[in-house]
């Protein structure tokens, strides 16, 4: 792997050229780059762990597309599905078989939930999954944790983590944290911390009757990687259930990547919604919901909470998210992906303690933040206290050596099952250059 400043003019010009067309020249906040600074890579194509830049220098992923790509890129099986799917015709609107079968395999691993909507995004997925809730219960407000993030729906841009807390029109610390969301809508968001139970017992004594649901990522990836303490969980599962409001996982990032069952199978807990999106779409643009029958029967046209969509359960997403759960259920990665982690993990921790950096890291199976602080960083408070400046050069040491972590503190970086020794290896050797070129200042 060079060492040598590699040259990006290609993606230089595409930045530029698409500054002039799309805002920020991106189709989502994050990918421009704004956190670290710098011209973003635009991607001409990936295999297995890496990518391949405009100007053709190879990367190594942590990205996997924010989280879909648990199987690399371009998985034989996934690809050879999509052929097919394609040689049939790409949508419809009408049902198809592989909208059922990709429904049982979701339902298969998460027994808490009978029925599933698909959507085309994680956000549709929350958004549907917080109607659905205000339906059920009959009550408006909703609670969330700060920075953790949900999608843009209106209601849930509100101290919201992953590029809120970088980019965006407002501030992270103010409600709501974009232009654009009346602070009417606002206001039937309630703001809880992560990782604090009085926070949110506070929240149900003063206005617990008025509570439909409480969304959470059972593990933060959006604040970067925070784990939930046993007492949070307790709370959380005790404190719902106890005022009748429901539980959501928004296990949009989680689902099947920390376990078959996601994070929900892992930490023991029992939502009476779960929200998924990214791996069941193998890389296409899918989300879905889902929950107990008596629920889930409320949604239109079983009841009378409408969604709808002209894309939802499109034939060739469903291909993509049908071979990649067969393919994690034929050879489950997740032991692989352990190893891999507890190695890049014990290799980090050991560069920043000999390059003398103040560091710590968060880690559940292959979703990853290097925070720079000492830890513990179990909050939200605690993470945005980090060194940003120090990640910025940590990012762009990483990346002049090829490996492309995400642009941002604030984010989780994902490994995939396509990740072996080669990648490892390289990985650590340009971590310890990166980190060891910051503590010479
Ligand atoms: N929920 C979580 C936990 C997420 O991480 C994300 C996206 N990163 C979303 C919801 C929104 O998903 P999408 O970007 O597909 O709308």
């Amino acid at each position: 792997m060079s060492t040598r400043t590699p040259l990006i003019q290609r993606s230089q010009e595409l930045f530029e050229r698409a500054q002039t067309v799309i805002p920020g020249g991106v189709n989502s906040p994050v990918r421009a780059f704004k956190a670290v600074g710098g011209t973003p890579r635009f991607i001409a194509r990936a295999e297995g762990a890496r990518l391949w830049d405009a100007d053709g220098n190879e990367l190594i992923d942590y990205l996997g597309s924010w989280g879909p790509m648990i199987l690399g890129h371009k998985h034989p099986k996934v690809q050879a599905a999509l052929r097919a799917a394609l040689e049939e015709g790409t949508s419809y609107g009408a049902p198809t078989e592989r909208e059922v079968r990709l429904a049982e395999l979701v339902l298969q691993a998460y027994p808490s939930c009978d029925m599933v909507r698909f959507v085309s995004s994680g956000t549709e997925a929350t958004m549907s999954a917080l109607r659905l809730a205000r339906g059920y219960t009959g009550r408006d407000r909703i609670v969330k944790f700060r920075g953790n993030y949900h999608g843009h729906a209106d209601g849930l841009l509100v101290q919201a983590g992953s590029g809120l807390l970088t980019a965006g029109g407002g501030s992270a610390r103010s409600a709501p944290s974009s232009a654009g969301v009346p602070q009417a809508f606002a206001e039937l968001t309630l703001v809880a911390d992560y990782n604090d139970p009085e926070s949110l017992e506070a929240l149900f004594a003063s206005q617990g009757p008025e509570i439909a649901a409480v969304i959470f990522e059972p593990v933060v990836g959006n604040a970067g990687v925070l784990i939930p303490t046993p007492e949070f969980l307790e709370a959380l599962q005790g404190l719902t259930r106890a005022h009748g409001a429901l539980l959501i996982a928004d296990e949009v990032m989680t689902g099947f990547r920390l376990a078959p069952g996601g994070a929900v199978e892992r930490l023991g807990l029992e939502p009476d919604l779960v929200c998924w999106g990214k791996i069941i779409g193998g890389g296409l643009p899918v989300g879905a919901y889902g929950g107990k029958r008596e629920i889930m029967e409320q949604v239109a046209p079983s009841g009378p909470v409408y969604q709808a969509g002209t894309l939802s359960g499109n034939p060739i997403a469903m291909a993509a998210g049908i071979a990649t759960l067969e393919a994690l259920a034929e050879h489950p990665p997740y032991a692989q992906l352990e190893a891999y982690g507890q190695a890049l993990q014990t290799g980090l921790e050991e560069i920043a303690r000999s390059a003398g950096v103040p560091a710590t890291l968060n880690r559940a199976g292959s979703m990853i933040t290097l925070f720079f602080r000492e830890g513990p960083v179990q909050t939200y408070a605690e993470a945005v206290g980090s060194d940003t400046e120090a990640f910025k050069r940590f990012f762009h040491g990483l990346l002049e050596q090829g490996i492309y972590w995400p642009p941002s503190q604030f984010e989780a970086a994902f490994f995939s099952a396509a990740h072996g020794e080669a990648e490892l290896k390289a990985t650590l050797e340009a971590a310890e250059a990166a980190l060891r070129n910051l503590a010479a200042g």
